[in-house]
């Protein structure tokens, strides 16, 4: 434990930063405590235990509304342990024989977020309204990734997204992504000319906090130049800002030398070269070693590939980060055209495209609450991307019996099979565990909708080739916390939206930037409550980018919410602190959206090999197994919604064509 540790540990700075507050923070179930190992003992008795008494087998009851529940979210206790259990092969000793519940189905889908949904959705407008769609998903809610973080305070609703915002991705949406979303009723350019830039902290900038730890001083600055990123271009500014840092003398000079100067650190070497040499070359290095910059330059910058990456610069190739417009680059002369060596994201970065920046208040949960709305008949009013903004969805509609489509929560699949040889079987069935016991289905069709990893858990089946190819990308653990505050009057006095905080436990911390849409009201004065967003990816500088998403999966798992909320009030306190901010006076409520298993794992130039066009892990993983099909953003490599879609849209094909 750091002194820092031992110190914020103590009942009397505990008390002051408000630990034992009365917050909406505690209404469902804290982070339980599991091994490094990230498992229970015996996970399918134990895991199950406390964690589900509020929440398994809940969606029909009066008043279950997830969205509003606070305290440890994303994957929650009571999530993943039946999953876990199946990998660990502890799942069938303790599961019993499953009960059948008789019920038949023309597709059975495995996962509930944008993929699963969107499958279920392009299946019944191919095979009629009449079919029969069961949809099964692990967590307490639906959306998967797409969250909804619905708080209540001082008597106004605020929503943010738990995990994905942004419907916007680096390439043009799909005929059939565009399409699904036009026949929702989701225009995203024109909800962008309407609705985008109408949140209140126009003249607020972006500021850097330096903590002791890391700078040797504790000092927040404001003004940053270059907006939140400190992006590429010389602005001039940059000399007065970092005089007014921590930061040393030689770390400033070199800092503005990468943000502004001109500098061809390759001459000589043709274009096509330089990029094939820095798609090799982490951002780090291409700072240290190319740029020459004074080692003192890399704590400012170590963080600024976390949102998009999850994985700090020292994992990240400075190719991409040229693409992405990170500073340095700026005199190298190269082309913005795509090329190769660049990853997924990368390359839609400097593939054309229209922009807009568009987003729901509550991120994509908003697409998948549309989805919902046009599957399952009453779950929810209205017919408007406007309206479901604020539209009180009714779970207990989710699984009824006189609709065609099912969506069963707290239910986790750990069986896919063919009834039957895969070459010629009619029938397909899926056991679950739900309630401490296991549940068999059957039906014509599987989509898995769900993860890549736990595939071959479900699918024993499955070619040897396919299990390994599953198996390959390491999904990426980040977390979005969630901070509701009784007013955003601090930030107004030190003038700053968006703070990066390098050194801390949460990379950075955003005051929450949502429109005001049909019925809902972002917060206008700086006396009116507000979300805060903080980031944290749980990184292990020094190790492939796979291995240091493996470890940061562990530690999420292990870290428990108490951590999380003492960790958030430090950080306030010490980040704010100089504007009266008190964390035990304001703050209101805390979620922390922890996603071990994050983004689908993309592939990274510097840590991958350049495979052949349909030779990559994801082309053979997302085979057609008889029946079964494989959709979800993993089946792309890409976590983006459009590719989860896409996905849906093929699995559906191969499923139909079986
Ligand atoms: C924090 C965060 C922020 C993001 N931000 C963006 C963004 O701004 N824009 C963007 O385009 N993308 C974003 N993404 C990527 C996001 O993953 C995709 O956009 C998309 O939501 C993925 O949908 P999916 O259905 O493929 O996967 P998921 O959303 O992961 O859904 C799969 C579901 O299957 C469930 N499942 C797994 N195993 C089982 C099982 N055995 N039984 C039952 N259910 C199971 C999972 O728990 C999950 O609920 C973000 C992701 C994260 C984690």
């Amino acid at each position: 434990m750091s002194d820092l540790e031992k110190e914020n540990t103590q009942p009397s700075r505990d008390r002051e930063l408000g630990m034992r507050r009365n917050i909406t923070r505690r209404d469902f179930l804290n982070g339980i405590a599991v091994g490094v190992g990230g498992t229970l003992a015996s996970p399918w008795i134990a895991g199950l235990l406390e964690a589900q008494t509020s929440a398994t087998s809940a969606q029909d009851r009066p008043r279950y509304y997830p969205p509003t529940l606070t305290g440890m979210r994303g994957s929650h206790p009571g999530a993943f342990e039946v999953a876990h259990a199946l990998r660990d092969g502890t799942f069938w000793e303790t599961a019993g024989k499953p009960i059948d519940t008789g019920e038949t189905f023309d597709l059975i889908v495995v996962g509930g977020g944008v993929s699963g949904l969107a499958a279920a959705y392009f299946y019944r407008k191919q095979a009629g309204p009449s079919a029969r769609i069961l949809i099964l998903d692990n967590h307490d809610d639906f959306g998967g990734h797409a969250k909804r973080n619905e708080f209540h305070l001082a008597g106004r609703m605020l929503l943010t997204n738990g995990g994905t915002v942004a419907i916007e991705s680096p390439f043009p949406y799909s005929k059939e992504a565009r399409g699904l979303l036009t026949e929702l009723g989701i225009d995203p350019p024109a909800l962008q000319k309407k609705y985008a830039s109408n949140h209140p902290y126009g003249d607020l900038g972006f500021g850097y906090f330096f903590d002791k730890e890391t700078f040797g001083t504790e000092r927040l600055v404001a003004n940053a130049p270059g907006g939140f990123y400190g992006r590429q271009g010389a602005s001039g500014k940059w000399a007065e800002f970092l005089a007014r840092t921590p930061l040393s003398a030689e770390a400033q000079k070199d800092i503005v030398r990468i943000q502004e100067a001109k500098i061809d650190y390759m001459e000589g070497v043709a274009e096509a070269e330089k990029k094939a040499r820095l798609s090799k070359m982490s951002y780090k290095d291409f700072l240290l070693n190319l740029v020459k910059a004074h080692p003192d330059v890399i704590p400012f910058y170590r963080t600024r590939t976390h949102g998009l990456y999850g994985i700090g610069i020292d994992a990240v190739p400075a190719l991409d980060c040229w693409a992405i417009h990170f500073p340095g680059f700026q005199g190298m002369g190269l082309d913005r055209v795509p090329s190769k060596g660049l990853s997924f994201t990368a390359l839609g970065e400097v593939t054309p495209q229209e922009e807009y920046h568009f987003h729901f208040p509550d991120g994509n949960a908003s697409i998948a609450r549309m989805l919902v709305r046009s599957l399952v008949p009453g779950v929810a009013p209205g017919t408007t991307a406007e309206d479901i903004v604020t539209a009180k969805m009714d779970y207990s509609r989710l699984d009824h019996g006189d609709s065609p489509i099912r969506i069963r929560l707290s239910s986790t699949a750990v069986l896919a099979r063919h009834v039957g040889d895969s070459r010629s079987a009619k029938q397909v069935e899926v056991v679950y565990g739900r309630d401490q016991k296991a549940y068999t289905v059957r039906g014509k069709g599987i989509v898995l909708a769900c993860w890549n990893m736990v595939i071959p858990y479900l699918c024993p089946d499955l070619p040897a080739e396919q299990k390994e190819a599953l198996h390959y990308g390491v999904k990426v653990p980040l977390v979005y916390s969630v901070v509701g505050l009784r007013n955003w009057t601090a930030f107004h006095k030190l003038g700053v939206r968006g703070i990066s905080c390098p050194g801390m436990y949460h990379s950075s911390m955003n005051l929450d930037q949502a429109p005001n849409i049909g019925e809902y009201r972002t917060p206008q004065s700086p006396e009116d409550p507000v979300l805060v967003h903080m980031l944290r990816t749980p990184c292990q500088p020094g190790l492939s980018a796979r291995k240091q998403q493996r470890a940061g999966h562990y530690e999420l798992l292990a870290t428990s919410f108490d951590t999380f909320e003492r960790n958030i009030r430090d950080q306030f306190g010490r980040v704010l602190g100089g504007s009266g901010f008190d964390p035990a006076r304001d703050i209101e409520a805390i979620t922390v959206n922890r996603w071990p298993h994050g983004y689908a794992y993309e592939y990274n130039p510097l840590w991958d090999p350049d495979w052949p066009e349909g030779k990559r892990p994801c082309d053979i993983a997302r085979r057609r197994f008889g029946r079964i099909t494989i959709a979800n953003s993993d089946a792309a490599a890409a976590a983006y919604t459009d590719q989860a879609i896409d996905q849906g849209y093929r699995a559906v094909q191969e499923v139909l064509s079986s």
